[in-house]
């Protein structure tokens, strides 16, 4: 276990963690409540082992800052043990009432020491495996079962986010909507099966242009959503200008790479996609319009001939 070990006195300190350390625990040291709190922010421990008496602030408020803590960031539970010079059963109810959830003494006999730290790392091992499911749990939920791209669901969350973001600064917003072409006929043609595995090759490489994107600095915090059916989404926050249409070639171009065979998608026999894209220059108004526009210009993508991208400016009404 990661133990916090908070003490002002440097000989029992010293004692304790050395004791611990050979059990096989990895402890940090913090020699009054104040740095005790501090390091439990910046990095949380699996268990928090804490004196009560100490200079600038005591266990008690210290347990109590914790708990604070952990109620404002959303943090599971952590144990916090109080160490005291006697075990005593008003020690063990100052304790429970300070926020802790036990008491051992200073000078604790080796065997209690060792069984009390085998119960803790067997919470501690719990809350890890409790945490780890629900971020898989989480993950899954935003995740799309066919592409494992984001699903709509958290590209709505998400963008709700970044666009109100986006008015508060009067910063720059653009989206790309990407459709495949004639994606019925591939069905037709080639069986579903066969156009579930296109529809995940196509999400792989939008998600590839947009993470180079950002690496690249042609955008910041670009994603990838699976926005409907065969109908994708690339989210573009603070671009430059021209990197909306940059950015919405380079993702017309990964799919022709990828060469897959689509013999009735017009003369060019490989799977193509056409791409709508709309961007304001200073995020206001509503986000609805960035859509309607997008669309528009997807649609006269579709008009022009497929297999290219239309990005143009959202005229801003005027007040
Ligand atoms: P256009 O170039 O005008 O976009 O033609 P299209 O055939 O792609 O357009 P349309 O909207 O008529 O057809 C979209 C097709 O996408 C219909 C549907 O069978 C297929 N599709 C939608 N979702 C999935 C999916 O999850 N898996 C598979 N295999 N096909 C899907
Ligand atoms: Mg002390
Ligand atoms: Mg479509
Ligand atoms: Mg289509």
């Amino acid at each position: 276990m990661r133990i916090l070990l908070v003490d002002d006195s440097r000989a029992v300190a010293a004692v304790m963690a050395a004791r611990l350390t050979i059990l096989g625990h990895e402890v940090t040291q913090a020699e009054n409540g104040e740095v005790g709190v501090a390091n439990f922010a910046c990095c949380p421990p699996d268990l928090v082992l804490m004196d009560v008496e100490m200079p600038v602030m005591n266990g008690f408020v210290a347990a109590e800052r914790i708990r604070a803590l952990e109620a404002r960031q959303d943090w599971a539970w952590t144990p916090i043990i109080f160490l005291t010079a006697s075990d005593t059963p008003e020690n063990l109810v100052t304790a429970i009432e300070a926020g802790g959830d036990d008491f051992i003494a200073k000078t604790v006999p080796e065997a209690v020491l060792q069984a009390k730290m085998k119960a803790m790392a067997r919470i501690a091992g719990l809350r890890k495996q409790l945490f780890e499911a629900n971020y898989k749990l989480e993950a899954l939920a935003h995740q799309d079962g066919l592409t494992g791209i984001y699903n709509r669901r958290y590209m709505d969350l998400r963008l709700d986010h970044q666009w109100g973001e986006a008015l508060r600064c009067g910063a720059p917003f653009g989206l790309l909507l990407v459709d495949v072409d004639n994606f019925k006929r591939y069905n037709d043609h080639y069986g579903h099966q066969a156009g579930d595995d296109c529809l995940k090759a196509i999400a792989g490489a939008i998600a590839a242009v947009a993470g180079q994107a950002n690496a690249d600095g042609l955008a910041r915090d670009a994603f990838v959503a699976r926005y409907g059916g065969e109908e994708f989404a690339v989210l573009m926050p603070r671009c430059a200008e021209a990197d909306y249409l940059n950015v919405a070639e380079k993702v017309v171009e990964a799919v022709r790479r990828l060469e897959i065979l689509h013999a009735l998608n017009a003369d060019w026999g490989i799977v193509t996609l056409s791409v709508g894209g709309a961007y304001v220059e200073r995020a206001e108004g509503r986000l609805a319009l960035l859509f309607r526009s997008a669309d528009a210009n997807l649609y006269q993508a579709k008009r022009d001939g497929r297999n290219r991208a239309e990005v143009c400016a959202v005229a801003v009404e005027s007040p």
